[in-house]
């Protein structure tokens, strides 16, 4: 599979008058045409300012990329000039976000919202060609296309998620952020979105960075989970290592410990104390250290390096020792 994206140490800070929160801090990650990466967190960890840099949209004149690389295509994103970031945004790289009540516009037709990125974006289209495209995409997301002239109070939550889905999907961008894409939606609803999201991805081939708190969503779509905290990548490994794999980083340890597990025999979930450190304050060393039931002197001083366990699998903790060379994820 060819990279599609490559992220270097990257470093995003939100700058007030009043303090410097600290988002991201030295992540470095691959992904592949077509692959599905689950990025998996607390709220806070940074995972959504991780796709906000990557789509250029973080708040302006707050939200800063102070170090690091984004590659797509081989292209460098940071810094990049306003014609390409517009080339990409929405066409190469699009976005689903968290809420479908929010991400609709009340005043427009679904037809006029899926057809504006194709009418930004395909200039090559005519009118009839955009209004059938965006026919089909209505097909493929499970909308009767003769609904295309209503507006977005005349569905249901699970229905204005679809077509959240399609305005994204309508260019056939190589790479989807996808945000929470399930959270506002009952669990039916839910089950529904991600069969579709599963069925879409085989179709288009779209690369795909699913942002979820919810570990159950990631094992019905991603092939490949990094585990965030504190704005870093902590643990990165195909589906199989980290769902299924004996060796994990303490606190993935913790987030497994905190879902029931319907075929273990445990009276009690042990959920990982304390909470998420303050982003403006963070602590030195190993920024779990102040959680961590296994953190020794060594954790509280200094940052540790990504260890390499093999088949990609990557844990950033001193307990694995830097035997194999670590580097970046
Ligand atoms: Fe715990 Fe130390 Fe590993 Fe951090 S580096 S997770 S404090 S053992």
């Amino acid at each position: 599979m060819n990279e599609l994206l490559q992220i270097k140490n990257l470093h995003v800070v939100y700058q007030t008058d009043e303090e410097t929160v600290y988002a991201v801090n030295g992540v470095d990650l691959n992904l592949s045409e077509g692959e599905t990466l689950g990025l998996v967190g607390e709220t806070g960890a940074g995972k959504t300012t991780l796709a906000l840099s990557i789509l250029n949209i973080l708040p302006p004149k707050v939200g800063k990329i102070t170090e690091g690389s984004i590659l797509f295509e081989g292209e460098e994103l940071v810094g990049a000039n306003e014609k390409l970031i517009r080339e990409i945004q929405g066409n190469k790289i699009a976005m689903i976000f968290q809420d479908p009540m929010t991400s609709l516009n009340p005043l427009l037709t679904i037809e006029d919202q899926i057809g504006e990125a194709l009418l930004l974006h395909r200039k090559e289209l005519s009118k009839d060609e955009i209004s059938q495209r965006v026919e089909e995409m209505l097909k493929m997301v499970g909308i009767p296309p003769e609904r295309k002239k209503e507006y977005p109070h005349q569905f249901s939550g699970g229905m204005k998620q679809r077509v959240v889905i399609a305005i994204s999907l309508a260019c056939e961008p190589k790479l989807l952020l996808a945000d929470e894409p399930t959270t506002a939606l009952d669990v039916t609803i839910q089950a529904q979105v991600l069969h579709m999201m599963n069925q879409l991805k085989k179709e288009l081939k779209t690369a795909m960075i699913l942002i979820t708190h919810d570990l159950g969503v990631v094992a019905e779509i991603c092939e490949k989970v990094g585990i965030m905290y504190a704005g870093e990548i902590i643990e990165v490994g195909s589906l199989e290592d980290i769902f299924k794999g004996k060796d994990h980083h303490p606190y993935t340890k913790g987030l497994f410990g905190s879902i029931p597990d319907l075929n273990s025999d445990v009276s009690r979930l042990s959920p990982i104390d304390g909470l998420m450190p303050d982003p403006s304050a963070l602590p030195e060393g190993c920024k779990f250290h102040p959680r961590c039931p296994n953190c020794w002197e060594m954790c509280k001083t200094t940052v540790p390096e990504y260890v390499d366990l093999g088949n990609g699998h990557k844990i950033r903790c001193h307990l694995f020792g830097n035997q194999n060379g670590g580097g970046g994820i």
